[in-house]
């Protein structure tokens, strides 16, 4: 067998969701394979200022790994902000100039590469601006999907019944899954005029021409829809679908000094008994809503910590808002918030508190990564989805018997959740033992997957001797 080198070229794409899993999936071939050179690709500029801050930690760890970064410029924004260019633009639109600028920026830099590449993992967001690359190059493509399998079942099969978008039908059936219900697919996917809607029509399509697929889950939480994906069952031509997860979090996600500033707290709290209530990396309620939240979570009865996004996070509208806590909460409701909670204006390491002993259970918008973090620390969550693929994901927590989620409280912005609702679900949740006893046995089923000769390291053991055997 050969010992050359097997160089590696990871592409992710734009926000703290995909950067994430792309820089553990590194870390997991860093430390599970000899001989290998990772090259990682990443957009310039960031989406928001956190995944550069993170880049340049995962760099100070891995000094080995070469980092590029390309030129994508920001699309025109349509409205006007102020100088901070790390302001969040709407998703979605900086994923389709994301997609444009791969095309001019990535085959000088792909064919430049030495030694050349063995293959080639790129993000689901980008693949039918990057296939055609990898193939005029003839480098192998794989893509990180970054969500689960059982989106990536509705994702892959998107092109066979998208014709009758929007759905009559209240159930999507797809071969060898249990259908999934059409209120489970986020309205960005139905509306005619949608960029996620585009970029679904336009790479669903081309899934069969992809090497192959590495998702971030694992047998026991998927079971089902991962045999149905491998079976052939989804699509009779589906390429090889690896589980690669859980996606291991890694000592370089800490940021700077403040990440300890929530467990000072959470080590004073008892054992189980704090409820931490994060929404994503670029998390988008209102003001008026984060108010409910804090009166929820009051109600409720439970310690908790609660994590808000900085003003830079924001939408325009609530820019006006950017005042203390005090003032938009008002000094009474912040009295009874800091009698029980805390409340955090910034990023927090949040795979580490979910490690904290403290912690009971996540109250969460259920994205793909969060929920990973919860199984593999055991952590029973209460699902709040906004969009994309959210409910799809909460749908598996709560088919495992580890969660639940309230189906009345609506998509992102769809209506004002009340505190008095919010509080009644929390409190029911935390004092529910059937999911702590399913949350333990999920994270006993996670760290088995990814113990050593554990389902990850014998599919990435057969599947880089494949490679190791073409070099
Ligand atoms: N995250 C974090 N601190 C925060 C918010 C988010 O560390 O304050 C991390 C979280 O642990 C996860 C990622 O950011 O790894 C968010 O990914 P996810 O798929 O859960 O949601 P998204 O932000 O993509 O909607
Ligand atoms: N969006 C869109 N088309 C889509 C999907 C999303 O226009 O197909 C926009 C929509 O305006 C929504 C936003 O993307 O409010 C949600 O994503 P983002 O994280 O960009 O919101 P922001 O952080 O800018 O508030």
């Amino acid at each position: 067998m050969s010992d050359a080198v097997i160089h590696v070229a990871l592409l992710p794409s734009i926000g703290m969701g995909h950067l994430i899993p792309f820089l553990r999936l590194a870390t997991f071939l860093l430390h599970h394979q000899n001989n290998i050179k990772l090259t990682l690709i990443t957009p310039h500029p960031t989406y928001i200022l956190h995944e550069s801050q993170l880049l340049s930690r995962f760099h100070s760890s891995f000094p080995q790994v070469t980092l590029l970064r390309f030129d994508a410029p920001q699309p025109p924004f349509p409205f006007s902000l102020s100088s901070n260019s790390h302001i969040a633009i709407p998703y979605f639109q900086r994923i389709e100039a994301l997609r444009s600028s791969v095309v001019q920026a990535l085959p000088p830099l792909l064919s430049s590469l030495s030694p050349p590449l063995t293959f080639f993992v790129s993000d689901f967001f980008m693949i039918s601006s990057i296939l055609p690359i990898t193939q005029s190059l003839s480098i192998p493509n794989y893509v990180l999907f970054t969500s689960s399998t059982t989106f990536f079942t509705f994702f892959s099969h998107y092109s066979v019944f998208s014709s009758s978008l929007p759905y009559s039908l209240e159930a999507i059936e797809i071969p060898g899954v249990p259908p999934l219900p059409t209120s489970s697919i986020s309205p960005f996917l139905l509306a005619p005029n949608s960029i996620f809607k585009k970029i679904f029509m336009e790479d669903s399509p081309k899934v069969t021409k992809v090497d192959g697929f590495f998702i971030n889950t694992f047998e026991a939480l998927e079971h089902q829809q991962l045999e149905a994906v491998k079976g052939g069952k989804v699509l009779s031509e589906m390429p090889p679908v690896f589980a690669f997860g859980p996606f291991v979090p890694c000592e370089f996600e800490k940021e700077g000094e403040q990440w300890k500033k929530p467990f000072k707290w959470l080590d004073d709290q008892p054992s189980g008994s704090v409820v931490f209530a994060n929404f994503g990396s670029s998390s988008v309620f209102g003001w008026e809503q984060i108010k409910e939240l804090a009166r929820g979570l009051v109600k409720s009865g439970c310690r908790f910590l609660l994590v808000v996004k900085d003003r830079k996070y924001y939408k325009e509208e609530d820019k006006k808002e950017e005042s203390s806590l005090e003032e938009v909460l008002g000094d009474e409701l912040v009295d009874s918030v800091r009698k029980k909670g805390l409340v955090m204006k910034e990023w927090v390491y949040q795979s580490g508190i979910l490690s904290h002993e403290a912690v009971g259970g996540f109250f969460s918008h259920c994205g793909w990564n969060s929920i990973m973090e919860a199984a593999w620390n055991g952590v029973p969550i209460f699902g709040w989805p906004q969009q994309g693929d959210q409910r799809m994901n909460a749908e598996v927590v709560e088919k495992s018997g580890w969660g639940t989620w309230n189906k009345n409280w609506g998509w992102i912005g769809e209506r004002l959740v009340k505190g008095d609702e919010i509080g009644d679900a929390i409190s029911v949740f935390m004092n529910d033992e059937s999911f702590k006893i399913k949350a333990i046995q999920i994270k006993d089923e996670a760290r088995k997957a990814r113990s050593a000769g554990g389902d990850c390291e014998v599919a990435l053991q057969k599947f880089i001797q494949k490679w190791k055997k073409n070099v």
